[in-house]
């Protein structure tokens, strides 16, 4: 599979990542490090696609000190 994952947006580690698929259907790309636990998607590849684009907007929100959930 060529699709690359970028790194933990916790730990910043690529290598503790991977691909985790629930009895639902749902896979979420996870880091055995830290526990992070990327966005939820009904493809390996679309879950991959989705957490690379929350490290990116993750990225960009370390700018913001207000960002809190
Ligand atoms: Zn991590």
């Amino acid at each position: 599979m060529a699709t690359i994952m970028a790194p933990c947006p916790k730990c910043g580690k690529d290598e503790l990542l991977a691909v985790y698929a629930y009895e639902c259907g749902v896979k979420h790309v996870e880091c055995n490090g830290c526990w992070y636990l990327g966005p939820g998607e009904g493809s390996i590849r679309q879950a991959i696609k989705s957490h690379n684009e929350r490290c990116a907007a993750d990225h960009l929100a370390q700018h913001d000190a207000t960002n809190g959930e």
